[in-house]
């Protein structure tokens, strides 16, 4: 019997209807497509990764509810996520996911149920490859921070196993973006080799799995599995360390793929000279490739990764809004990200206009440890001193070398160590405008880099400053 899906959903939202208020089910079910129906699976369309997290975390019981009254007990959801709606050639991509469990939804996009037994000879067409769709080249912005990293990337995403980056260690801090570049890499092959089959886990994954194994006696099966990948990714792999087993049948692995020409991509959180706690004859192998490390973004990564992120949400951010995210969030990118999407919601729940209090406030509540109080006046005596130079001057326009420079540093304290906004900074300058506040701080950043003296003196400063503060 043919299911008409569209009666389906419409029934379905007749009873979330009764279920949400009119705001939020207009922001939030209004926009679904319904694809189609097949067996008692419902599938939907919606417009954004983040909007599907929303539905998961927040309307699972809601949906349950009208799957189960519209399709019955057994009434599953799948849904279709809008990756990246631009482009035509790339049908939208499938999050699967059944109704019922958000609240273990995993950060990868991926179920549970994933058990690498299942599979005698593996179908490239039906592997879980554990890979999160949103995680593209297109997306991920270039930099100076991560230029070779990505480039290595791509040159592996042509060629899997053939160039010489074999195994690719891509290794640096929390958050620089590590996770994303091998996805991207995963999601470029997968897509455009159809035929490979490519599998990303992490430490973790793979740990567990491995002991599972030699706790049911399925070594075997284990390695059969991993030995019919063509594409491995090892995420976080510097968690191995001190797991002398585990290591063990990684070398295994490692082995027979490399040796058979297959790809190996691994990330760490740092270079192999300096892991700890892994057998020597690894971390030799771990080096046999190309090692790249991705730094903390600069100034304008980061504001390029906020104009990207909002822009694919379909929402404006104003350019000094998007300055102050890109210098104020200083500690990592996960950070970042979870600043956007609470602006995301601000801006679609809540209807609100982006604009510096907001982001003020919700970087308030995000990012806790940093900055305490230390008063402008404060950083400019303290400077003013320290260089000798007369305060008013320090805070007038005068445009003297001997001025400017101690200007510019007061200027950055002024960032690093207040809750001040970049025009506000510049008020306190003698009314400058946010750009020259920029301008300021990026001169202070190059001379550290190209002055190791001034370096000195910044330090020293930070330091007083520092005091003050504790
Ligand atoms: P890591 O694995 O190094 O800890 P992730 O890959 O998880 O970092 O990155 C943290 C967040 O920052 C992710 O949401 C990722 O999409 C985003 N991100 C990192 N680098 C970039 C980049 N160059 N362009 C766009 N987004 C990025
Ligand atoms: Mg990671």
């Amino acid at each position: 019997m043919e299911v008409d899906y569209g009666t389906v959903w419409t029934d379905c939202l007749e009873v979330i209807k009764g279920s949400v208020g009119e705001e939020n089910f207009n922001t939030w079910f209004k926009p679904i497509v319904p694809l189609k129906v097949e067996g008692d699976v419902l599938t939907i369309q919606v417009p954004s990764q983040f909007f599907y997290e929303w539905l998961e975390d927040n309307y699972v019981p809601v949906l349950k509810k009208a799957l189960t009254t519209v399709l019955g007990p057994s009434g599953r959801l799948e849904y279709s996520v809008i990756v990246d709606s631009g482009n035509t050639t790339n049908p939208p991509v499938a999050v699967h996911y059944p109704n019922g469990m958000g609240g273990k939804r995993q950060s990868n996009g991926m179920g549970d149920e994933y058990s690498p037994f299942q599979f005698k000879a593996l179908n490239p067409l039906t592997v879980n490859s554990r890979l999160n769709p949103a995680y593209t080249f297109e997306n991920f912005v270039e930099g100076d921070c991560n230029r070779l990293a990505r480039s290595a990337g791509v040159a592996v995403a042509k060629k899997p196993g053939t160039t010489s980056f074999n195994p690719l260690m891509l290794y640096g801090g929390v958050g620089v973006g590590k996770t994303h570049l091998v996805q991207a890499i995963g999601n470029e092959i997968r897509n455009n080799m159809p035929n490979k089959i490519v599998l990303y886990v992490d430490q973790n994954d793979f740990t567990t799995q491995f002991l599972n194994a030699l706790q049911n006696h399925k070594l075997q099966e284990f390695q059969n599995f991993y030995l019919q990948v063509d594409l491995l990714i090892l995420d976080d792999v510097q968690f191995l360390a001190g797991r002398e087993k585990t290591q063990e049948i990684f070398f295994h692995i490692f082995n027979q793929l490399h040796q058979s020409g297959k790809q190996i991509i691994m990330t760490s959180d740092c270079p192999p000279r300096d892991m700890k706690g892994f057998q020597e004859r690894l971390l030799s192998r771990f080096k046999w490739g190309l090692t790249a490390d991705l730094q903390e973004p600069d100034f304008e990564t980061k504001l390029a990764i906020i104009h990207r992120k909002m822009q694919a949400d379909g929402i404006d951010i104003p350019t000094e809004v998007a300055e102050y995210l890109a210098y104020s969030v200083d500690t990592n990118l996960r950070d970042m990200e979870g600043v956007l999407n609470s602006l995301i919601f601000h801006a679609t729940l809540l209807k609100k206009n982006i604009d510096l209090e907001l982001a003020k406030e919700v970087l308030k509540n995000i990012i806790k440890e940093i900055q305490s109080d230390v008063s402008v006046d404060f950083i400019q005596k303290t400077v003013s001193e320290y260089f000798k130079v007369d305060l008013e001057s320090l805070k007038s326009k005068i445009k003297k070398r001997e001025i400017v420079i101690p200007r510019q540093v007061a200027m950055y304290f002024c960032k690093r160590y207040t809750q001040l906004t970049l025009a506000l900074i510049g008020e306190n300058f003698g009314g400058r405008d946010h750009s020259t506040v920029i301008h300021a701080l990026e001169s202070v950043e190059d001379m550290m880099k190209t002055d190791s003296n001034f370096k000195l003196s910044v330090d020293e400063l930070g330091k007083k400053l520092k005091l003050r503060m504790n």
